[in-house]
């Protein structure tokens, strides 16, 4: 939709110096960003870190017209002819203000969507229920700050029948300012959570400030489920429909009668306003999905959607991936992946992302993009929308794949390079596929079409020795334990020695990014090292040395406290800083007899010693079982827990405040689910390594190296040092660049184990060398380059552990650090 920038002035209130006629449609606040000169309308924002007016010149040049301004440039009538400036005393609230008289045009429901947790989630997934019957605008990936909300509700436009819309906020008053803008009429609480309270001094006043969102709806979506949400809504003065879900009440609207986890689904049995009843499965298992699916279900219904709709879209829920990966291809080329929904406006965030990137100097811009499905809008005026944009945004270079973009190749015209394909295999199987060469590539596909495939393809595959960590197993892996665990209980992820190999630092992101409460590492530096590299978590620190107290307030590590002379030293450090309250984490033995108090006779002192001082306070409380992985230990076990449980209540029950009490670790968790307790810790398992039935549950790490020559050894001759590799038949013989430097067992040489090639398995001959080792590939059709599994997806790392008759955390751990980590999602 255009707006005269008389109307534009009038709208924002501003005075208009200059006055040349315009139209605009297009809302400006970054310069990296433009794209449509002529009809966009710059917004100059200042902030504590930049200031939009610095821009205006490089602008001007890139043919920008109009501007809104605090401060009207110098000069402006001789330097900039033909312009106009717009003048107003907040730019921001100008921006706001247009986006809210914008909103004012429309007279259709929108969805307005707050919380902590799941906005996005919530968002796409609506998105994803409702498209099929509604022509949705909804804010791009998430935009929802005080900036991306009015960028987003811009985008509302003649064809739109329900807007959808994020609000999000980091301090008190923020919301009043969102909620004029959206103005929304059915209000949705997606997750608040317990997450640390940033600028709110409690949970109840962030919850209440989420909530000035719902004010004019006619109806809000939460959860009764959520106690401190359920609380504020029985405070809020509100006449409209209050529609809630739970899975405790029976009164509530939306009455969840059973919640039941296959393999990789979840069916979820519903009550809906005390009649219908119906049920649905969605293609995901972890807590924070079934709660968001739950969420959507009750906007779904209210809105209209048949049962059996909802349950056939549930069915089909795509997950939602934010994330643009970037990765090295083959041949020169850079690939940009966005398997983010596809649409046009997340089509233009991306060819933005892509633009912005320093690599594509000098070299081609190429965008790879499927049909368009459920745009809303018909293929001949969105197809010309795409081409227009392609070109706007610098693509010298169109692939189109699907029956849609290339019956509307004529669109393309103005492209200097185009191709169209029906399908993924029609271009794989094309000269155009084999001849992309040095270019930037942006993949955007929408999901039926099998992008994955093409990416695969495309990415480089590094040829040296690599382990390669696939960070959904990871994920996967947290959410089959999670299963397990009540939706309270906390999670501590064990990513001690370096993440058992997979590499502290990325898993710790995707970690965090799951929302896990505490990573533990075994030092003071490992936590360091997590610090630098961004994460926020809290993070408990097993083996903390005497050295490292400093560093440990420093970057907000939290100890184990195992014995009273640690105790102590801790003690006088933290009051040397002046430090009170700092969260530590009492170990007690049970039995392992390791590290910890003795439950039995140490107590009333650790009490006492922990009472007369304030410098630490203990936040968990916590053992170890020795034997969980196996049913041989159950009555140790027990015994173990009856001591643990007497020893840390006593504990509790000197302090007023909540202490967390956790015992069990991957194999407790699933053996004696029922002692959860506050929290646990979760190791091996993460990894895929299932202790108890030393199972894979998924695969993580994936140690792969390549043939470096092969030759013919007749029979009678030997192989490597000491002449041990004795061959008995002709045979052939690879050199793989792997050896016990990089964590090759030298025991599983001289046939006792064997590696993959091409899936068949190719034994170990001879000693194996430091950087080298030799395998039998005789019979097996290879070739110098093919690829070669040591361990993962398709060779149990246990078939190794086995051997060399030690467990599968030795084998991980022994990945020494020259091994490049290579990690990846899909
Ligand atoms: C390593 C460790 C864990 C994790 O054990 P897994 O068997 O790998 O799950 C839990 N607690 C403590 C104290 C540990 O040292």
């Amino acid at each position: 939709m255009n707006y005269s920038i008389e109307k534009v002035a009038v709208l924002v209130g501003a005075q208009r110096l200059g006055n040349v006629d315009a139209n605009v449609g297009f809302v400006l606040t970054d310069s990296r960003s433009l794209c449509f000169p002529e009809e966009t309308i710059f917004f100059a924002l200042k902030s504590d870190r930049n200031d939009g007016h610095h821009y205006i010149p490089e602008l001007y040049r890139r043919g920008v017209r109009n501007f809104v301004v605090q401060d009207v440039p110098q000069d402006y009538d001789k330097l900039y002819p033909q312009t106009n400036f717009l003048k107003v005393v907040d730019s921001l609230e100008a921006l706001q203000r247009l986006a809210e008289r914008h909103r004012s045009e429309f007279r259709i429901p929108v969805i307005g969507i707050t919380g902590s947790n799941g906005k996005t989630m919530v968002k796409e997934w609506l998105y994803q229920l409702l498209s099929p019957q509604l022509t949705v605008t909804r804010s791009p990936r998430s935009y929802n700050s005080q900036i991306g909300v009015p960028l987003s509700v811009w985008l509302l436009n003649e064809h739109t029948q329900l807007g959808i819309f994020e609000a999000g906020i980091s301090q008190p008053g923020e919301m009043r300012r969102l909620q004029e803008i959206i103005r929304p009429t059915i209000g949705v609480m997606a997750s608040l959570g317990d997450a640390h309270q940033e600028n709110f001094t409690s949970l109840e006043e962030k919850c209440k400030e989420k909530m000035l969102l719902f004010k004019d709806t006619e109806a809000i979506v939460y959860s009764l489920d959520e106690k401190v949400v359920a609380e504020c809504m029985q405070s809020l003065s509100y006449s409209g429909t209050k529609l809630s879900w739970s899975v405790e009440y029976d009164q509530a609207s939306f009455y969840v009668e059973s919640i039941e986890k296959q393999d990789i689904t979840t069916t979820i049995t519903y009550r809906w306003q005390n009649s219908l009843k119906g049920k649905f499965t969605l293609p995901f298992i972890d807590e924070a999905s079934v709660g968001n699916s739950i969420t959507c279900a009750v906007v779904a219904l209210y809105l209209g959607v048949k049962p059996d709709d909802l349950a056939r879209r549930m069915a089909d829920l795509e997950p939602v991936a934010m994330r643009l990966e970037v990765k090295e291809g083959q041949h020169g080329c850079t690939l940009i992946n966005d398997s983010y929904n596809s649409d046009i406006n997340s089509l233009d965030i991306a060819l933005d992302f892509m633009n912005r990137r320093p690599d594509h100097k000098g070299r081609k811009r190429t965008l790879i993009l499927s049909d368009i499905l459920q745009s809303g809008e018909t293929k001949n005026n969105l197809y010309p929308e795409v081409a227009d944009l392609a070109e706007k945004r610098g693509v010298e270079k169109f692939i189109g794949i699907g029956e849609a973009l290339r019956s509307e190749s004529d669109a393309f015209s103005r492209l200097q390079e185009k191709y169209f394909f029906a399908t993924v295999s029609e271009f794989i199987n094309s000269d155009v596929f084999k001849g992309l060469r040095n270019e930037v590539i942006l993949l955007k596909g929408a999901r039926s079409f099998g992008f994955d495939q093409l990416t695969e393809l495309l990415v480089n595959k590094v040829h040296e020795t690599v382990l390669e960590v696939n960070l959904n197993a990871v994920v996967d892996n947290l959410n089959w334990y999670r299963s397990f665990l009540k939706q309270e209980t906390k999670l501590v992820c064990m990513i001690k020695a370096d993440g058992y190999g997979a590499g502290a630092v990325e898993i710790a992101k995707t970690l965090q990014d799951h929302r896990v409460d505490y990573l533990a590492v075994a030092v003071a530096d490992e936590g360091v090292t997590l610090r630098k590299n961004g994460i926020t978590s809290n993070i408990m620190i097993m083996n903390p040395e005497m050295s490292s107290f400093k560093t440990l307030f420093d970057y907000e590590l939290e100890p184990e406290v195992y014995s009273f002379r640690l105790l102590d030293a801790l003690v006088k450090a933290a009051q040397k800083e002046g430090i009170t309250g700092y969260p530590v984490h009492v170990k007690l033995d049970t039995g392992m007899h390791r590290l910890g108090f003795n439950p039995k006779t140490e107590m009333n002192e650790l009490i006492a010693r922990l009472k007369q001082q304030s410098a630490i306070i203990p936040r968990s409380v916590f053992s170890h079982f020795v034997g969980s992985d196996s049913d041989d230990f159950d009555s140790f076990s027990e015994i173990q827990f009856k001591l643990f449980d007497e020893a840390s209540k006593m504990l509790q029950s000197a302090f007023d405040h909540k202490i967390l009490r956790h015992i069990d670790n991957s194999a407790g968790i699933e053996h004696f689910p029922e002692r959860q307790l506050d929290m646990c810790r979760l190791g091996l398992g993460l990894y895929g390594i299932d202790s108890r039935n030393n199972e894979i549950i998924n695969n993580v790490s994936t140690l792969k190296t390549t043939i470096l020559q092969m030759r013919y050894v007749p029979a009678g001759d030997t192989v490597g040092y000491s002449r041990k590799g004795k061959i008995e038949r002709d045979s052939v013989i690879a050199a793989i660049p792997i050896g016990y430097a990089d964590g090759l067992n030298r025991k599983l040489g001289n046939r006792h184990c064997y590696c993959l090639v091409n899936g068949q398995h190719a034994p170990y001959v001879g000693n194996i060398c430091m950087d080298v080792a030799m395998i039998d590939v005789t019979g097996i059709e290879c070739k110098e380059g093919d690829s070669v599994e040591i361990f993962g997806d398709h060779l149990p790392v246990t078939v190794l552990s086995d051997v060399l008759e030690t467990i599968p955390y030795e084998v991980l751990t022994n990945v020494s650090n020259r091994v490049k980590r290579v990690y990846y999602q899909d």
